[in-house]
Parts: structure tokens; C-alpha cells; sequence
């Protein structure tokens, strides 16, 4: 057959080969190796007041640059780094480099908003992560104020005085403390209120709803007023549309975030974003300001 068709034979030959590549790429040696090569770098997405459009965070997010394939997007391989624990120590390069970033951005003037660093279960869960957190915030000189920590409902899942005495821990040292991807765990509502956090943000597959039906904005409405009265602010992650904007407005949700602001960049893009401030594209016209 192959020979019958020259091309053909190459083209039986490719997936195969290309296969070994992901098996290579999917092993967690390869992994460590990146790890201990220092193969990663920080994106950064801004996340803007929902009335103003004024920047108010930027969430560092982990991009994989492989010396073969390129950029690699997190959703490859933090999942392989959380089942092998390899995020622990992934995880403490990421907030290493968001704090080397910040000590950066404030030696050369530009102006600084809050970097948000995302955590893992393994990492949340370790015992001294506050101690290791601080650790990296004084080897920068970086106020605790200008850093957030985003944990998912699966870092909660442990046991209870573990938890509460971590988060306390990191409370005091007066970084903010974000839930994310709220809405596809298992929080209650009594575990919400006990758990005192900063702001909920709501997974994107909410937000993809607005405009929709009805149905996504009730889900909002509902988590909203349930934050507002819990003493937390409201993010929508996963706002891509103006009518998505004018619908969170609406709900006096706080802040949102979203490839309708910006995708997420790297840090020499970013640093434009920052000087700008004010991010709404010319199609938002805002309404009041209710920072
Ligand atoms: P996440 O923390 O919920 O981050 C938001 C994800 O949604 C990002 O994907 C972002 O690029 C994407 N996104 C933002 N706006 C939009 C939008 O308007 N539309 C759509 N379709 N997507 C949008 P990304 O960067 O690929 O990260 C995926 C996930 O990987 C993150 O979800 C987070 O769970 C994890 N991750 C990323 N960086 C880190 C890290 O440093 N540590 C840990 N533990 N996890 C990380
Ligand atoms: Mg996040
Ligand atoms: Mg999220
Ligand atoms: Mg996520």
C-alpha cells in the first residue's frame, strides 16, 4: 500500500510518530524537567471594575514555552502536576515569578495593581503554605496587600480545622482570598458563610449563559445577592460579549474578566494595560461608578 502512493507511506507513518510525542510530552519526567529547566512563564488577564472598567487585578496564569512544541496551554499539564504532586513545586515557581514580576514592575514605575496567583488542592493543603507564601512576599519586598490567592471549592475539601486555620493564616498576612470557578462544586451556602473569603468568581460557563435565557441570569442574580450579604465581592469570569457586560451591570456585579477586556498576556503587554488603566472597549459605554 505504501508503496503504491508515496506520500501515503508518510502520512501511515505521522500519527504514530506524533503520538510518541504527546506519550513523551504527557510523562512526568518530562514534566520535572521542565520544572528544573525553568521552562514556564506567567500570562497575565486583567480583571476591571464592572461599572468603570478600571483595572483592578491581574490573574498570572502559567504557560508551558516547550523547546519543541512552543506554547502550551495549562489545561496539558496541570492536571498531570496535581495527580503526580509535581504542582507543589510548580506552584512555588509560579508564585515566585509573580512576585519577581511585581518587585520588577515597582522598580521601574510602573503603576501596580494586585497580581492573583492561583493554587492548587496539593499546594493549599501542604500545612506551612502560608509560611512558604510569606516567604516569597519578603525575599521580594512585596506588600501582602498587592497580592490575592485564588483557591478552587477542591482545596476545601479536607479536613475542616486545617482549612480555617490556613486561611486565617493567609488572612493575617492581609493577602485576599478568592473562590473560583464558583458554581461547579460544592460549596453551601453555611460553608460559604463560615469560610469568610474576599470575592467569588463565577465560572465561565455561567457567564456563557447570560444572554441566553433567562435561566443564567437568575443563577447570577441569586449568587449575588447571596455575596453581597455575605460580605463579598462578585467576579464574572468568562465575559466575551458587551451583552454579557450590560447584564452583569444590571446585576451590580463588581468586577469582571474576560477575553472582552483582554486575553490573558505576557508581561511586556500587560505593562501597557497597566499604564492605560481604564479597559473597556469603546462599544461599553459605563454607567455609574459604584466602586
Ligand atoms: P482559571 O483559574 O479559572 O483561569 C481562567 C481561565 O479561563 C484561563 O485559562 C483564561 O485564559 C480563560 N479565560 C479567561 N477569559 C475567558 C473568556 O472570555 N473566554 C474563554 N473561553 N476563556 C477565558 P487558562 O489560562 O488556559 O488556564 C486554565 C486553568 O488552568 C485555570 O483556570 C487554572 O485552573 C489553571 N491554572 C492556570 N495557571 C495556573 C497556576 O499557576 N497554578 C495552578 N494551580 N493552576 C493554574
Ligand atoms: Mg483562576
Ligand atoms: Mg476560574
Ligand atoms: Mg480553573
Amino acid at each position: 500500500v505504501a508503496k503504491a502512493n508515496g506520500k501515503a507511506s508518510y502520512q501511515f507513518f505521522r500519527p504514530q510518530l506524533s503520538q510518541n510525542l504527546v506519550i513523551k510530552l504527557n510523562n512526568e519526567q518530562s514534566l520535572r524537567e521542565a520544572i528544573d529547566g525553568n521552562e514556564f512563564v506567567l500570562y497575565y488577564q486583567p480583571r476591571v471594575d464592572a461599572a468603570s472598567g478600571e483595572l483592578r487585578s491581574l490573574e498570572a496564569l502559567v504557560r508551558w514555552i516547550h523547546p519543541v512544541r512552543g506554547l502550551i496551554q495549562p489545561d496539558e499539564f496541570i492536571p498531570l502536576a496535581e495527580k503526580t504532586g509535581l504542582i507543589v513545586k510548580l506552584g512555588e515557581l509560579v508564585i515566585e515569578k509573580a512576585c519577581a514580576q511585581l518587585a520588577l514592575w515597582k522598580q521601574q514605575g510602573v503603576p501596580l495593581v494586585p497580581v492573583s496567583v492561583n493554587v492548587s488542592s496539593p499546594q493549599f493543603n501542604q500545612g506551612n503554605f502560608d509560611a512558604i507564601f510569606e516567604s516569597h512576599l519578603i525575599e521580594h519586598g512585596i506588600d501582602p496587600s498587592f497580592v490575592e490567592i485564588e483557591l478552587t471549592e477542591s482545596c476545601m475539601m479536607g479536613e475542616d480545622q486545617a482549612i480555617f486555620s490556613q486561611l486565617a493564616a493567609l488572612k493575617s498576612l492581609g493577602v485576599k482570598l478568592l473562590l473560583d470557578d464558583f458554581g461547579t462544586g460544592y460549596s453551601s451556602l453555611s460553608q460559604l458563610q463560615r469560610l469568610d473569603l474576599d470575592i467569588l468568581k463565577v465560572d465561565r460557563a455561567f457567564t456563557a449563559k447570560l444572554g441566553e435565557s433567562k435561566e443564567g441570569e437568575v443563577f447570577f442574580m441569586a449568587i449575588i445577592s447571596m455575596a453581597h450579604v455575605l460580605n463579598m465581592r462578585v467576579v464574572a469570569e468568562g465575559v466575551e460579549t458587551v451583552e454579557q457586560l450590560h447584564i452583569l451591570q444590571a446585576l451590580s456585579c463588581n468586577e469582571i474578566q474576560g477575553y472582552y477586556i483582554s486575553r490573558p498576556v505576557p508581561a511586556n503587554e500587560i505593562e501597557r494595560l497597566m499604564h492605560k488603566r481604564f479597559l473597556f472597549p469603546n462599544d461599553a459605554i459605563p454607567t455609574e461608578i459604584n466602586g
